[in-house]
């Protein structure tokens, strides 16, 4: 087994493949985004400044909302089709070539550039996490979430380092340069994992349960007759002339919130989910839907926020303006300093037998949130009150730390927990369906972002923080069913 070999601190030496894998493949990822909604509003969009904004944060939650969605497909690849190694090889190339398509200066290569990102990522993302889990088959629970832990460090080592380089080179050189270079750090990632390959063992080499040829046969009919209606949608759009970007927009954010119910309801039914499994993943829902919100408003940090950063905040230093997209650096630098010490404030509480649950983090997690928007509030009266219309970078500043504060409580431990409540032949999709949470928070997200401009800022994010200490409560409050549920796992 890997875990014979020597380690990478501490952990099993596969550890140290995946780790720069993902690195890479985040830097690339949150590179592109952080330049994603000033791209769209500065060379993309058409028409008066207010509406390019609008559409530009409805097209940055849908497009997060797909890339996201697509990890239940690229979950069910891996389980039923190739295995978690190949879907991982496969997902890195085509988004790199994604990138370099980015790179290329025109339209249709940007949006050709996007959907190859989000195939490639939908195949990556949540297998390579599988993968992380399956180092610790057999291993404690506490031993599973310090992987994880360590897992989430190499995603924000690469989502800090990103927005600065490829923000600078984007914003003040050229987008296109910019997206190339977040192309140079996915191709380094797929060199990295091919080498590093043989410290997996045999982790995802053979799909957990393989498709039958009917299955198989099924799915491309399927996937046939919804390509079809989708296409036959958009040519009659453009026929008759109605065609707007926006109605691409709102399919894809009803879908991102009927996809979930429906894959949950498909598990449900499926005749392999045995009687004891079945209350755990009735309490995944409940944590899903927590996440749900938890993305919806996390996620508005690369597109409203962005937007708030690039005209309300003063980023002037000895007479240089720093670019809007290095907000984007702030929270990874702070996950990559809280990070260590949560794991450590978690260990130290087990062994004091006083570590909370998985439920009492999750509400923190919202409270946390809500309490950011809260000062988002703050920070948007602020900066209607100041004669400059600008605040200073404190405002965004103390938001994203108690953001990461939140994110700490929630998504590491979420990635760890999907691995622990899943039935293992489900493993793959049930790490998409954790995925799945962020796409619906930003599918709703495209939509809800919109009432940001008739509300301002501060009554705007002043109602998700009540929405989310709301939430925060009742989570708390229904701690001990969800704890019913979840049996032996904590
Ligand atoms: N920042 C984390 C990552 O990129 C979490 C993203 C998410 O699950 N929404 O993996």
């Amino acid at each position: 087994t890997p875990g014979t070999e020597k380690t990478f601190f501490g952990h099993p030496r596969g550890m140290a493949t995946l780790f720069m894998t993902e690195m890479w493949e985040r830097f690339s990822w949150y590179g592109m985004r952080a330049i994603l909604t000033l791209y769209l509003v500065a060379g993309v969009l058409d028409g008066p400044l207010e509406d390019r904004k609008l559409l530009a944060t409805a097209v940055y939650g849908v497009y997060n909302a797909v890339v996201y969605m697509a990890a239940m497909p690229g979950g069910w690849v891996a389980d039923r089709l190739w295995g978690a190694r190949k879907a991982v090889l496969v997902g890195g190339i085509v988004i790199a070539l994604g990138h370099f398509t980015l790179a290329v200066p025109s339209d249709a290569a940007f949006f050709v550039g996007l959907g190859l990102i989000a195939t490639g990522t939908g195949l990556l993302k949540p297998n390579i996490s599988a993968m992380v889990g399956g180092l610790y088959e057999g291993e404690s629970s506490a031993r599973r979430d310090a992987g994880f832990s360590l897992f989430y460090m190499a995603i924000n080592i690469g989502g800090g380092v990103a927005p600065l380089l490829v923000g600078y080179l984007g914003e003040n050189v050229n987008w296109h340069l910019g997206f190339g270079v977040a192309g140079v750090g996915m191709t380094l990632a797929v060199v990295q994992y091919v080498l590093g390959g043989r410290h997996l063992g045999d982790i995802g080499r053979e799909p957990t349960r393989p498709a039958t040829p009917e299955e198989k046969s099924a799915v491309v009919r399927k996937v046939a007759l919804w390509t079809g209606v989708a296409v036959a949608a958009l040519v009659i759009d453009l026929v008759l002339g109605t065609y707007h970007i926006e109605h691409i927009v709102s399919v894809l954010a009803v879908l991102g919130v009927v996809v979930p119910i429906l894959y949950f309801v498909a598990i449900f039914r499926d005749p392999q989910l045995s009687a004891e499994e079945r209350p755990k993943i009735k309490a995944f829902v409940w944590f899903f839907a927590t996440a749900v919100l938890f993305w919806l408003i996390y996620d508005q940090s690369g597109s409203l926020l962005t937007l708030f950063a690039d005209e309300k905040t003063d980023r002037m230093i000895g007479g240089w303006e720093f670019p809007a997209s290095w907000y984007q650096s702030v929270n990874p630098t702070m996950v990559i300093i809280l990070a260590p010490i949560f794991a450590a404030l978690w260990v130290k509480l087990a062994t004091r037998n006083r570590e909370p649950g998985t439920p009492v983090k999750f509400a923190l997690a919202m409270l946390l949130i809500g309490g950011s928007f809260g000062i988002m509030g703050l920070a948007g009266a602020a900066a209607a009150n100041s004669d400059t219309g600008k605040v200073t970078v404190f405002w965004l500043l103390s938001v994203y730390l108690v953001q990461t504060i939140g994110e700490m409580c929630l998504s590491p431990v979420g990635l760890s927990l999907s691995t622990k409540l899943a039935p293992k032949i489900f493993v793959g999709q049930i790490m998409g369906l954790w995925f799945l949470a962020t796409a619906t928070g930003n599918a709703l997200n495209g939509w809800v972002t919109r009432l940001n401009a008739p509300m301002g800022d501060a009554a705007y994010y002043t109602m998700w923080a009540i929405i989310a200490a709301a939430a925060g409560v009742s989570f708390m409050v229904a701690g001990k069913k969800l704890r019913a549920l979840m049996g032996n796992v904590k």
